[in-house]
């Protein structure tokens, strides 16, 4: 029997094609919305540095309630999108230090920001010395276990230009062999490393994620403060494929209502299959407690008509409506199907943490220049 989710477009919007309906967050959702221009702004003002060593850097499958190991050589990412679920693991870190006495009362201040949210954005930890730790947690993962890099901040952020940080850790990685790696990057910035990934692959399993939630640069826009455009991360991902680095496409989080629509996703699917992604999997959006602050301020200005339905939808848990995910599910698999796709398991759904994520023992060591 169909459900909702099954329904005939027609019933939802009668002036969209069928295939061109949004899906439905709630069973009496019947709106759509539409897109308004806005001026891209990629500028970047008053970030920090901030050194932080520590102890270790695997996060290990049992601290984070996840299938795998991670490590992210930052904590907080200067491209701010506005559904990223990260901003609290920086929250943590800056009490954690706080608590610890770490730190002083105006730093907290400081590293907290005026909103909670603001701080993920302008004061970023760079974890330096990182290649000691990563050596001695190393030890602990057995073969055959998966390691991503990116779980929670972007490690090809602008910072990495800088300070080279993934670099280091990619280059002790390279020694490793018989381990899978994932790396999760929005940023053109990976196809530096290509010498290192290429050598990676060599002996061990890669994946690498090229992070796009929409080919729709003003739309990404409104809801990513300066993340690189749509185009340059394509490029990025073609030329990664072109060098024969294992690459393809992540489209996490899907916005309900405004990602979501038929012509939409396709759209992303084809131009992943031009760049030559050799694989794309999709999620649908995660709303944390932390998250919703910034994300509803986003709602609120560009897509009001969403609010309430984002409300309703997302009362009582973090995670998309039960219907909706299975409904978001059948759509991507039909773009697999339908622009070439295997059906990709190999990934890990990045917004599936069942607990909060440990970065490690921290020591804050006062700022960069
Ligand atoms: S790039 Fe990734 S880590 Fe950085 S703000 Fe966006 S979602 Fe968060």
């Amino acid at each position: 029997m169909a459900s909702w989710a099954d329904a005939p477009a027609g019933d939802l919007n009668p002036k969209r094609p069928k295939s061109a309906a949004q899906l439905p967050l709630l069973k009496s959702d019947r709106q759509t919305i539409r897109l308004s221009d806005t001026v891209l702004d990629e500028r970047l003002r008053g970030t920090r540095f901030v050194s932080i060593t520590p102890r270790r850097v695997l996060n290990s499958p049992k601290s984070t309630g996840m299938d795998y190991w991670s490590l992210n050589p930052y904590v907080g990412c200067e491209f701010g999108c506005s559904y990223c679920y990260a901003r609290y693991t920086h929250r943590y870190v800056v009490e954690r230090a706080h608590d610890a006495g770490k730190i002083t009362d105006a730093e907290f201040l400081d590293y907290r920001g005026a909103h909670g949210w603001e701080a993920f954005e302008k004061r970023i930890f760079v974890k330096e010395q990182v290649v000691g730790a990563l050596e001695a947690d190393l030890k602990h993962v057995p073969l055959g276990e998966c390691i991503v890099i990116g779980t929670a901040t972007d490690p090809y952020q602008p910072a990495e230009r800088r300070f080279k940080i993934t670099r280091a850790v990619l280059q002790r990685l390279t020694r490793c062999e018989g381990l899978s790696f994932g790396i999760i990057t929005k940023s053109p910035l990976i196809v530096r490393d290509s010498d290192l990934l290429l050598r990676l692959q060599e002996r061990n399993e890669l994946q690498i994620h090229i992070s796009l939630i929409t080919h729709d640069a003003v739309l990404a826009r409104k809801l990513e403060a300066r993340s690189p455009v749509p185009a340059a991360r394509l490029r990025a991902l073609r030329k990664l494929v072109d060098t024969g680095v294992h690459a393809g496409l992540i489209v996490a989080p899907v916005l309900p209502g405004i990602t979501d629509d038929l012509p939409h996703l396709d759209a992303l699917f084809a131009a992943a299959k031009d760049a030559g992604a050799l694989f794309v999997h999709a999620g649908a959006l995660r709303l944390y407690a932390a998250v919703r602050d910034r994300f509803y301020m986003v709602l609120q200005e560009h897509f009001p008509e969403l609010v309430a339905r984002y409300t309703r939808a997302y009362a009582r848990q973090a995670g998309a409506p039960k219907e909706y995910a299975k409904a978001l599910s059948r759509r991507v698999e039909e773009l697999r199907k339908k622009h070439g796709f295997k059906n990709h398991t190999g990934m890990i759904d990045r917004y599936r943490p069942a607990k909060m994520p440990v970065q490690g023992e921290l020591e804050l060591r006062g700022s960069l220049p």
